[in-house]
């Protein structure tokens, strides 16, 4: 048995925090959490004194690509996309997942990948049953698989001399239900479609899209027979209202909204996963450094004023929003809590923000029976920051205040002097950059 005490708890319940608490962990779960002196464990359970810190559910993030190309080792990444192979994408999945673990965040949803040799769904999944079967350490990982869509953001985005592959899209109602299969017959964890444009084409408008509603209905209807979640890429209000009515489980970017959307996924009690970061100047500033043209620069910066505005209706609304960045070539991978600190920037309380992390996550992933607060029965996925991010948010990305990142009841990460334990090394050990 396990005992973290002396430290403020936040519970992810969104009460207000214990100032002097204590956590019981037997196992993989968590058997007491309260305040300190309160709560009872046998002599010989193993304390540790973690004063000064917070103690706080580990962190998800709802919406990265891990097996993005050239996030360390590549400048330009129109070469990269063509002299990576899919063996070495692998690996980069894994590195990422683990540089974010390290970071705190213990549960991780991947939304695929696809490059010129085709989608890199196997690569990812094995990733996850490497972690799941402990081969290796890492996060919890739900895997989507590549997009089952046809016509709107992931397909336009390849136009023009990329071939068109029937495998990886799919047109009719009947298509995408054997696209969805396919991707659950892999053992998936949840089915991604796009139900409009984006922001990465060079010249389609963002509202452009060309799957119908009889189409989404049919993808929904398929993955919810098999019992798993879907989600949908919506950067327009008619994107929102089509995932509405077909029952997707979260709604991603909503860059562009209406009174009327809003209301649709009020109503329905959708989670929105709003992926701030993608578009921040920081992002930007990476994409630059990596050889970003500019015109899709240009393209990042004149989304800003309309996420910024959408988040903050959202908010009002009170909308559920669960936290997602879409991490991606963003060469900042593992810095994703950048994304709670754009959240209280445009509104939110340090709480509430956390709880877009934690609570909200778990519940947009289905995982809230057993993840998402630290309560009694819960799995122990518990992290201890050095320090009160409900003071500064901010301290959630600095890796020297990531104390220790525990995993249903394991330690992985423990940054106490004298007792150094990490996943990959603490520091860049020297990666080379082509
Ligand atoms: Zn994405």
């Amino acid at each position: 048995m396990l005992v973290l005490k002396g430290a403020q708890l936040i519970d992810g319940t969104g009460g207000n925090p214990i100032k002097d608490a204590a956590i019981v962990i037997d196992g993989k779960r968590i058997k007491q959490v309260g305040v300190a002196g309160q709560v009872d464990y046998p002599a010989d359970a193993q304390v540790i004194d973690m004063a000064g810190c917070t103690l706080m559910p580990g962190m998800t993030d709802c919406h990265v690509h891990l097996m993005a190309q050239n996030v360390l080792s590549f400048h330009n990444p129109r070469v990269a996309a063509f002299e990576v192979t899919p063996e070495m994408y692998q690996m980069y999945g894994l590195l990422h997942a683990q540089m974010m673990f390290e970071m705190g965040f213990t549960t991780i949803r991947d939304l695929g990948w696809i490059v010129y040799s085709g989608v890199l769904t196997k690569q990812m999944l094995a990733v996850r049953e490497a972690i799941n079967y402990g081969l290796i350490a890492g996060p919890r990982l739900l895997v989507a698989g590549w997009a089952v869509n046809t016509g709107s953001h992931l397909d336009i985005i390849l136009i023009g001399n990329a071939p068109r592959n029937l495998a990886e899209y799919g047109d009719s109602p009947w298509e995408l239900r054997k696209q969805v299969r396919t991707n659950l017959r892999m053992h998936c964890d949840l089915i991604k479609t796009c139900a409009s444009g984006g922001g990465g084409t060079d010249k389609e408008s963002p509202d452009i899209r060309n799957m119908t509603q009889e189409e989404l209905n049919a993808i929904v209807e398929e993955s919810h027979y098999f019992r798993k979640p879907v989600s949908c890429h919506c950067f327009t209000p008619e994107a929102q209202k089509m995932s509405v009515l077909a029952g997707v489980d979260t709604i991603e970017h909503c860059v562009f909204t209406d009174d009327e959307a809003l209301d649709m996924m009020k109503e329905a009690n959708k989670p929105v996963i709003p992926t701030l970061q993608h578009r921040s100047d920081r992002a930007i500033e990476c994409r630059r450094r990596v050889g970003t043209s500019q015109f899709t620069l240009d393209k990042m910066k004149g989304l800003q004023p309309f996420t910024k505005e959408t988040f903050m209706r959202l908010h009002r609304k009170g909308i559920k929003i669960a936290m997602g960045t879409d991490m991606q070539i963003d060469a900042e991978m593992a810095s994703n809590a950048h994304e709670l600190e754009i959240y209280v920037n445009y509104g939110m309380t340090p709480m509430e923000a956390i709880l877009t992390t934690t609570k909200n996550a778990a519940e947009a992933l289905w995982l809230d029976k057993d993840l998402g607060t630290l309560e009694a029965g819960k799995l122990a996925d518990v992290l201890v920051v050095d320090g009160n991010p409900l003071d500064d948010i901010k301290i959630l990305q600095e890796r020297q205040k990531i104390r220790m990142v525990m995993k249903e009841g394991r330690v992985f990460v423990d940054r106490r002097a004298g007792q150094e334990k990490y996943v990959i090394h603490d520091q860049s050990w020297g990666w080379k950059i082509f």
